[in-house]
């Protein structure tokens, strides 16, 4: 595919062979077997944790590779258009943000190196909840301070590799609704070390889901949370996880177009390699357009992502691209899958191709971390000016 695109210098081109060669060792078979079992990439996890990758934004003087979102950008992209599934441990790269730009100093020399040093796990991300939640700023979880902690109680819901994470990002009301100005304020986000709190007054519990995501449910009954692990300043908190949000769209819309293309190198050689009525069947318009025009869609999505990360490098406002590059990208990967299953036939469906694998885990992208609705009212408000809707 990549005879096709513009040339231009790419500032991660080494970046991306040596996260290829990195891809090449964990192959569809292992993929397929974690699947069948809903197990966890750990070979995989540890192997990124070794060669630095997931410590990519993690500045130099914490021991990390201090790389721009860019390069987080191209990591994770070619982990999925390898065929890998970045989604075990994404997370790390942009829940750590929070505790880089709002952390105390203190926080930062704690959790910062042994995050980079593969000796802690921040993977955890526990903003959802059943009853709220897209309506955030309603989530039902409490932290109320008693002296030197604060005692957790609520839940959440959809927290993804909580069983395979030390660490997690909580946000939780420390106000009640009904004392606040703004229904924004009066939430706080907490670290919360999930090694001391397990079985005292919390609780994980798996959900099995479509595909392997290792997404979970979490309680929270009276849990202690010392309150030198509150980030920022109480009551902050919804402000600080939006601060983080256009690095964590970025980087999924990147994940997205890696998946994109993984769909779509599948589908091209295919079309040209399956022979029937004595001719490869991409000769026929009907097999090559969806794919041609998921390709198209694929550039398209990855040109936007390209202006909000080159935007957000230079701390310019990058939210309107940071939206559209998510949704054009998740779109433009469930279409290339779409296409990529057609092409295929029955084979598409066929477990050893991987394509069926694939086309489930990327179809998530169109409602988590942000459903495409949430999006277009992002920028039916933001910035077309239309009237609020919620
Ligand atoms: C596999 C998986 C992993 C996840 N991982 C995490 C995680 O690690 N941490 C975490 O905190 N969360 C996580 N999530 C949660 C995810 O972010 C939410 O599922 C997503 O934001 C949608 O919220 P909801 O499921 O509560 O749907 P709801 O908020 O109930 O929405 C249901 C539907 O209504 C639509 N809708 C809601 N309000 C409006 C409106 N005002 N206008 C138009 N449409 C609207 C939505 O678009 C959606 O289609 C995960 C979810 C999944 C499925």
């Amino acid at each position: 595919m990549d005879q096709h695109a513009p040339a231009q210098a790419d500032p991660h081109a080494e970046i991306r062979v040596e996260v290829r060669k990195l891809c090449a060792k964990f192959p569809g078979e292992y993929w397929r077997e974690l699947d069948a079992r809903r197990g966890y990439p750990t070979e995989f996890v540890n192997a990124l944790t070794e060669a630095g990758w997931l410590a990519a934004l993690i500045p130099e003087e914490y021991g990390g590779a201090g790389l721009p979102l860019s390069g987080a950008a191209a990591i994770l992209e070619e982990i999925q258009a390898s065929g890998c599934n970045g989604a075990a441990c994404h997370a790390q790269m942009y829940i750590m943000g929070t505790i880089l730009r709002h952390g105390s100093a203190a926080q930062k020399a704690r959790y910062l190196p042994k995050i980079a040093a593969g000796e802690l796990r921040l993977q955890a991300f526990g903003v959802t909840e059943p009853t709220s939640g897209t309506d955030t700023t309603s989530l039902r979880t409490t932290a109320r301070r008693e002296g030197e902690k604060y005692i957790v109680n609520g839940q959440k819901i959809w927290t993804s590799r909580a069983e395979h994470s030390d660490l997690m990002l909580l946000l939780a009301r420390t106000t009640p609704r009904d004392q606040v100005a703004k229904k924004t304020e009066g939430l706080s986000t907490f670290i919360v070390d999930m090694r001391e709190a397990l079985g005292k007054g919390l609780t994980i519990r798996p959900i099995r889901t479509m595909m392997n995501h290792n997404s979970c449910e979490v309680f929270f009954d009276n849990m202690e949370v010392p309150a030198e692990n509150l980030v920022g300043v109480e009551g902050k908190g919804f402000r600080y996880i939006l601060d983080g949000m256009n690095a964590e769209r970025l980087l999924i819309a990147a994940e997205c177009i890696g998946d994109a293309k993984w769909f779509i190198e599948k589908a091209r050689n295919y079309a040209k390699e399956r022979v029937l009525f004595g001719r490869p069947i991409g000769a026929n318009q009907g097999v090559q357009f969806p794919i041609a025009r998921a390709y198209a869609q694929m550039r398209a999505a990855e040109a936007i992502v390209k202006e909000g990360l080159a935007k957000f490098e230079r701390g310019e406002p990058c939210g309107e691209e940071a939206n559209m590059g998510k949704m054009l990208a998740a779109e433009a990967s469930w279409a290339a899958g779409e296409a990529c299953v057609n092409t295929h036939g029955g084979f598409g469906f066929a477990e050893e191709y991987d394509i069926e694998r694939k086309f489930r885990e990327t179809r998530l992208y169109q409602v988590a971390p942000i459903s495409t609705n949430l999006i277009l009212s992002y920028i039916g408000e933001h910035v077309l000016g239309m009237p609020r809707s919620y």
